[in-house]
């Protein structure tokens, strides 16, 4: 079973239509959205309506839950409390139920690997922490059983690996071979606002049988992008980092 993994698509329209179209030519049997559909972006109705299309299994983000309410602002910098404030006067009714009902984690079956998927973290994930450091993850792969966690919210590409032994230690930014008596976590990058230098689009690609995770950046019209958020009356701050993936 081939799936992609995407995540942090943040209402950029053109980075997600030009990852979907990827996705298409890679012949894939399942989307697994990782939360941040909304949120920075000036587009948020055209990724709802395409993530809701195109994925099977979808977790809330942050932003997703900040939009409509369910979290309170005060987490966040001006920024992206504009930008939430912004999102909720937008969203249809349909839109804010769709985002209300999704779940903050998720447990798959996907071909013959048993997943979870959370926006965050698999222990506490409403509190919306980051995994950013070795005793971190350790931690972290305490508080799932699953062989492989997916995550987002760093908007950084990074797998994270628990050996037989129980030793954690980053195995990679690009690509992945999954080895059988060894843990994983993968974060598989933001589609819409990539923070790790690279403006490129990027999201995730496994195939279960070959047992292995590809990390795809794909080239999008970032100036149309920057163009639409501007025009929107959203803060600057947020077109521009588009340019420089920051
Ligand atoms: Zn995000």
């Amino acid at each position: 079973m081939n799936y992609a993994i995407i995540s942090d698509i943040h209402s950029n329209y053109d980075a997600l239509s030009a990852v979907l179209a990827d996705i298409l030519r890679s012949r894939v049997d399942r989307v697994i959205c990782l939360g941040d559909i909304v949120g920075y972006g000036a587009e948020p109705q055209k990724c709802l309506e395409a993530v809701k299309g195109l994925t099977t299994w979808t977790v809330a983000g942050n932003h997703d839950y900040a939009a409509i309410g369910k979290m309170p602002l005060s987490f966040f910098n001006i920024n992206a409390r504009r930008a939430a404030e912004w999102t909720a006067t937008v969203l249809s009714p349909a839109e804010r139920r769709y985002l209300a009902a999704l779940p903050l984690q998720r447990h798959i079956s996907a071909g013959d690997h048993e997943l979870v998927a959370v926006h965050s973290t698999p222990s506490r994930p409403e509190e919306w922490h980051y995994i950013l450091s070795i005793d971190e993850a350790e931690y972290q792969f305490e508080q799932f059983p699953q062989p492989v966690c997916l995550i987002g919210h760093s908007h950084q590409p990074v797998f994270w690996q628990l050996s037989a032994k129980g030793e954690c230690s980053i195995v990679g930014k690009e690509y992945l071979r999954l080895e059988r008596n060894r843990r994983y976590i993968i974060n598989c990058g933001s589609v819409g606002q990539p923070r790790d230098g690279d403006p490129r689009a990027c999201y995730a690609l496994c195939d279960s049988e070959r047992m292995e995770v590809v990390v795809r950046r794909v080239e999008y019209n970032v100036a149309a992008a920057q163009k639409k958020i501007v025009r929107a009356g959203l803060p600057p701050r947020l077109a521009e980092r588009l340019a420089h993936g920051t």
